[in-house]
């Protein structure tokens, strides 16, 4: 029989109680055992082994931490591989203008007489997921709308309206599933409230917890409280039994507070989970100083918030630490997004949107020219899907690799230069001090259930 050794992908956690953790995430296992057996890993390391001599290597056979060497996955990154650029899914960005002055805005909203989208644009992006829907024969392709502003303020809301009509007789017409969703402040006339939520499928709400917090970090435009306004949104929608998410910005000053966020949101929302995200400092923090809670602070509160929410009943999700979702690639920006500005630009990532960032130079991909229609930048679109994280020499061996997966693509840009170098990434201390959190959450819920020890 071949010999055994551990795969190469293994971390080794010690535990307060003496014992160590193994955690192979290529193999969604998680596993409990004392310091001979990781003696006998290092040696397996070495030399291999033998599991019929080793009996109390076994359960490590089963769960795929011990294997032949020939079938332990080198990687597992098929977003690297090579293939053509088309999208069935858009997010139009209709407008750069907002109604509320957010504290944090990453995209500075609101400031500027921008154009807004125009329609023959918007209806060029949906015509190309259709027909890419139906060349790839998906069966589906979906419709979003985000910022650069309010996606659904009363000045583009006919540009809104008009889409939504156009994709959905589309998708109709060439029997396919069709997916409206959009970004919101959630701050808009009833009349346009009735049409979301009957328009919309699904809806991700900004809403940044209670009264005081919501009102200082995301006041109206002319600095007036938001917060009733939203609510009543969330309670419009729960009465309607109509699909939407609640999303909280946190703040240096908000992080102490995430518990209470949650308990909040709880209590406004039949939601099963919540999504809390530390602010990055871009766009309007650096006229109005908003700033980033401390890694340590976000860990302790997200960590105290996580265990609120489990007495609720609730999960509170952080997109970065996400023990059931392995990946090599953060997010779409890896070439894959369509996302289209209010000048007609195409962007693969939403935090980049505007032509004067001068990230737009890496994330901007094509364009909407008048007599050719949408023309792509195959050679960026190929250097951002070359973007995975077996190729981040700063993240080979951490323990948050296949959940984070070198992190938000403009925030690493920012800090270094560059897509690769995540050195001065803020967040890897939170996204590695949470993923261990969660396997050692893993590892004692399945302790007390006595079951196996597989993630
Ligand atoms: S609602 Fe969104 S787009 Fe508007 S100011 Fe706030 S963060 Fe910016
Ligand atoms: S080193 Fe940082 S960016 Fe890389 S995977 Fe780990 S947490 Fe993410």
């Amino acid at each position: 029989m071949a010999k055994l050794k551990p795969v190469k992908e293994l971390f080794v956690l010690p535990t307060e109680n003496g014992s160590f953790l193994l955690y192979a995430p290529l193999n969604r296992c998680v596993a409990e055992v004392n310091s001979a057996t990781v003696s006998a890993l290092k040696s397996a390391a070495r030399e291999g082994v033998d599991s019929e001599t080793h009996p109390q290597l076994q359960p490590l056979v089963e769960c795929g931490i011990l294997d032949e060497e020939k079938k332990t996955p080198s990687s597992t990154c098929e977003n690297g591989r090579k293939r053509e650029y088309l999208p069935t899914s858009v997010t139009l960005m209709p407008t750069y203008k907002c109604n509320l002055r957010c504290v944090y805005c990453y995209a500075n909203a609101g400031l500027d007489a921008e154009k807004d989208l125009e329609w023959n644009v918007a209806k060029a992006a949906i015509d190309l997921v259709i027909n890419n829907a139906v060349k790839l024969k998906t069966k589906h392709a979906s419709l979003g709308f985000h910022g650069g502003g309010e996606p659904l303020l009363a000045c583009v809301l006919p540009i809104v309206k008009m889409s939504v009509a156009y994709f959905r007789d589309a998708c109709a017409k060439h029997e396919l599933k069709g997916q409206v969703n959009s970004a919101t402040n959630g701050v808009f006339s009833q009349e346009t409230l009735e049409w979301v939520a009957e328009n919309i499928g699904h809806l991700n709400i900004s809403l940044d917890g209670p009264e005081v917090i919501q009102n200082t970090q995301r006041p109206k435009a002319g600095g007036q409280p938001s917060f009733d306004a939203v609510v009543r949104t969330v309670k419009y929608l729960e009465e309607h039994k109509k699909d939407y998410g609640l999303r909280a910005t946190i703040t240096r000053e908000s992080v102490f507070y995430m518990s209470d966020i949650v308990r909040f949101f709880k209590q406004i929302s039949s939601n099963k989970s919540f999504h809390l995200e530390p602010l990055a400092e871009t766009g309007r923090c650096f006229t109005t100083g908003a700033k980033a809670p401390s890694s340590s602070d976000f860990v302790k509160y997200a960590i105290e918030a996580r265990k609120v929410g489990e007495e609720l009943g609730v999960g509170v999700d952080y997109s970065a630490c996400r023990l059931h979702e392995f990946t090599t690639a953060f997010c779409g920006a890896v070439g894959r997004n369509f996302f289209v500005v209010p000048t007609g630009d195409v962007t693969s990532c939403l935090e980049v949107c505007r032509k004067s960032d001068p990230r737009s130079n890496v994330f901007f991909i094509g364009t909407y020219d008048a007599n050719d229609g949408f023309v792509f930048d195959k050679e960026k679109i190929a250097r951002l899907s070359e973007r995975t994280i077996d190729k981040m020499p700063y993240c080979a061996d951490c323990i948050a690799k296949f959940t984070c997966a070198g992190d938000c693509l403009a925030k690493v840009y920012s800090a270094s230069g560059g897509l690769y170098d995540t050195r001065n990434n803020k967040r890897c201390g939170i996204n590695q001090d949470l993923m261990v959190y969660e396997i050692k959450l893993l590892a004692s819920r399945r302790n007390h259930d006595n079951k196996q020890l597989t993630a």
